[in-house]
């Protein structure tokens, strides 16, 4: 089953009298519980597809269905509760509240959306924290753990709404090699544990080989699907 169709996509950014087609004519089709991996050098339009497949931005035309809801279609105020009903979100800065501990940024987004209470969700988000690996970590800031703690939370803060999708832009490119893997792995891993679709976008070559599809882009056009899950 397709959870993402895109078909004859177009992005035109203008800035004053500067026109930039940052995606032409792009299509895909992403089958639910994948590791999708959208590669492509800098500027060759990934964030501008993530930001689009994320609901966070409209299309200059074409159509993007995300679990059958033509998303391009929806309103601001539409789009932002599609996200908290079926998207998560994984940023290359890590995005984590500071002033809030490990555990309060993994609940956020349950006292944003979901408006449980928290004893019912309590056990859900140090079981969470433990698959990720940084229960012990839960009552420290921030800004007192690694980088790659902090990618941790911030994949247990996008798999806490038990979303459908969760899209990660350049997850790894603030990271060193070893944990960028782990990372990757930790995805794949929440993937196979959750049969969340994740999608991610890199420039890292070592990186993409952990993906099961491959869409390559160069210069808003996707040139090279690899399905690698045949191999
Ligand atoms: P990538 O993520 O592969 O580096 P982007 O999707 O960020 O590529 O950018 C694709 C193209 O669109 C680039 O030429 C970039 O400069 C342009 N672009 C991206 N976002 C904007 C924006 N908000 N306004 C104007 N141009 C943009």
């Amino acid at each position: 089953m397709s959870l993402v169709e895109v078909n004859h996509l177009n992005k035109i950014y203008q800035m004053g009298e500067v026109t930039i087609s940052a995606l032409k004519d792009v299509s895909l089709d992403i089958e639910a519980g994948t590791f999708v991996s959208i590669v492509g050098p800098s500027g060759s339009g990934k964030s501008t597809i993530l930001n689009l497949v994320g609901c966070l931005d409209q299309p200059t035309s074409g159509s993007i269905k995300v679990v059958n809801q033509e998303v391009g279609e929806l309103n601001n105020k539409q789009r932002a509760d599609f996200r908290g009903q079926h998207l998560g979100f994984v940023f290359q800065n890590f995005n984590l509240i500071p002033v809030l501990s490990v555990y309060e940024n993994v609940e956020y987004p349950l006292l944003m959306v979901k408006n449980e209470s928290s004893a019912k969700h309590k056990d859900r988000i140090l079981k969470l924290l433990d698959a990720v690996g940084v229960i012990d970590q839960k009552d420290k800031r921030p800004s007192q753990i690694s980088g790659g703690q902090m990618q941790r939370v911030a994949v247990a803060r996008a798999l806490i709404t038990q979303p459908k999708l969760v899209i990660a832009d350049e997850p790894t490119a603030n990271l060193d090699h070893d944990t960028a893997y782990k990372i990757i792995n930790l995805m794949k891993e929440m993937k196979n544990q959750f049969n969340t679709t994740f999608v991610f976008s890199t420039h890292d070559p070592k990186i993409i080989g952990e993906a099961e599809i491959i869409y390559t882009l160069e210069d808003g056009m996707i040139k090279n699907r690899e399905d690698r899950r045949t191999k």
